[in-house]
């Protein structure tokens, strides 16, 4: 007996660690912890085609028959509460415990609340989970106007549902631009555009300073520059906080997420940790990043799993993620963060192209909309480290393919 295998999470990562371990043959226990009511599914489609679809079920990201199949005791509405080393249990919030052998942690992240008052307002939502979307979608029958708080990309894939779905809405940012931290200016203004196209009240560079209640109701929200927006619900979306608590307590070194190696490693031979809960060294200069995506989620739970399992793989995936907003399709390779220079291929007015960003001399990130063939190839050049030049880049008829022969 190895003692057995403990996952807590079973979002995209946890999920992932589960299955993996049973693909790369590991025959022990596997207890896979989750703290939601439903079985493990897909996030992103949350505010996308789930508020729209007919359904009640989210997209499943295995069928229920996978788990027992595999023996994988998936326990719902099961949530961690300690991690106790000493007697090597988990704790659970039921009052019983697990034993483990080694532990893998992928609690995830969850929305980032405003300062809530001391009053809570029925109309105040947030869009982490299958729970959540269902209330905001049993809202849309009550209401014909939404203020959506934040310009990233869950608050303007919410504008682009619900829009559509022929809801008057209001998305306040207070930066000058949407999306200004991980997209280019040309992406911002192409998202900007297209949303006013369908609609979208869009004020940039204000605020949320209050949301006004009467009743215990939603009945406006007032911006930072002092405008008032009558409504009836506001959709919170500011961002993500990993969940580390439960790490903290059990004295697992965390920054701005669980601190692990390049083997998903955290601290501790017998503890991984994988996804939106975790920070880790990236690039030559190995400085501690935290990545919100499926992409890292389920690459980072691969080498989770080596790890487990005794055969050490380094993480060096390319970081990629997509947003669609109704026929808007943005994929984005590589990290922008920090880019000083962008160059555009193809046209933007003609709704497809791709903005190559560059830090100093460096590729470090392109971001393509309805162009996935660049976002393909692109994913390549960063994996290889190749640098297009400016030329290059701009003429269409340059097959990017052709740098990858070399
Ligand atoms: C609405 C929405 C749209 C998105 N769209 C995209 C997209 O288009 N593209 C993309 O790449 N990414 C998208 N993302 C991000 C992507 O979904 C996340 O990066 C991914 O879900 C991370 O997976 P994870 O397993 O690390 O964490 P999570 O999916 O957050 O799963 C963690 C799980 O752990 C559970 N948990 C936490 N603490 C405990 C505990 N103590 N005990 C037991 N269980 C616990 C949580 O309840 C949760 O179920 C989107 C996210 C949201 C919310």
């Amino acid at each position: 007996m190895d003692g057995g295998i403990v996952i807590i999470g079973a979002g995209h990562a946890g999920s992932a660690i589960a299955a993996g371990l049973r693909i790369e043959g590991y025959e022990g226990r596997v207890t896979l912890l989750s703290a939601e009511e439903e079985l493990p599914y897909h996030r992103p489609p949350l505010s996308k085609t789930f508020l729209k679809a007919d359904g009640d079920q989210p997209l499943l990201l295995r069928p229920a028959s996978f788990y027992d199949a595999n023996r994988i005791d998936l326990r719902l509405q099961t949530s961690a509460r300690e991690i106790d080393f000493r007697s090597s249990r988990v704790e659970l919030m039921d009052g019983h415990s697990v034993p483990f052998g080694r532990l893998a942690i992928a609690t995830g992240a969850r929305a980032r609340q405003i300062k809530a008052d001391a009053v809570p307002l029925d109309g105040i939502e947030y869009l982490r989970t299958a729970a959540d979307a269902r209330r905001i979608r049993s809202r849309l029958l009550s209401v014909d106007r939404i203020v959506i708080v934040g310009g990233g990309f869950i608050g303007l894939e919410l504008a682009a549902t619900l829009s559509e779905m022929g809801v008057s809405i209001a998305l306040i940012e207070m930066a000058d631009r949407l999306i200004g931290r991980a997209v280019a200016p040309e992406t911002s203004q192409h998202l900007l555009h297209w949303q006013q196209s369908w609609g979208v009240d869009l004020l940039l560079g204000e605020g949320l300073s209050r949301v006004v209640g009467a009743d215990g109701r939603v009945v406006a929200v007032e911006t930072t520059a002092g405008r008032r927006i009558d409504t009836q619900a506001v959709i919170i979306g500011i961002g993500a906080s990993p969940n580390l608590d439960l790490a903290r307590r059990a004295g697992i070194a965390c920054g701005d997420g669980i601190l692990v190696d390049e083997f998903m490693r955290a601290g501790d031979n017998r503890i991984v940790a994988a996804g939106d809960c975790v920070a880790f060294a990236h690039g030559a200069r190995g400085q501690a990043i935290h990545v919100e995506s499926v992409q890292n989620a389920s690459d980072q739970a691969r080498t989770a799993v080596k790890s487990l399992l005794g055969r050490q793989e380094p993480y060096r995936a390319v970081p990629w993620f997509w947003s669609d907003q109704r026929d808007i399709k943005l994929q984005i390779a590589g990290l922008a963060e920090n880019s000083d220079r962008s160059i555009v291929r193809g046209d933007p007015a003609g709704g497809k192209f791709s903005v190559f960003r560059y830090r100093a001399a460096e590729l470090s990130a392109i971001e393509s909309i309805n162009q996935p063939a660049d976002h393909f190839v692109g994913r390549k050049l960063l994996a290889a480290g190749i640098t297009l030049t400016s030329d290059q880049v701009k003429d269409l008829s340059f097959d990017l393919k052709t740098l990858l022969e070399r």
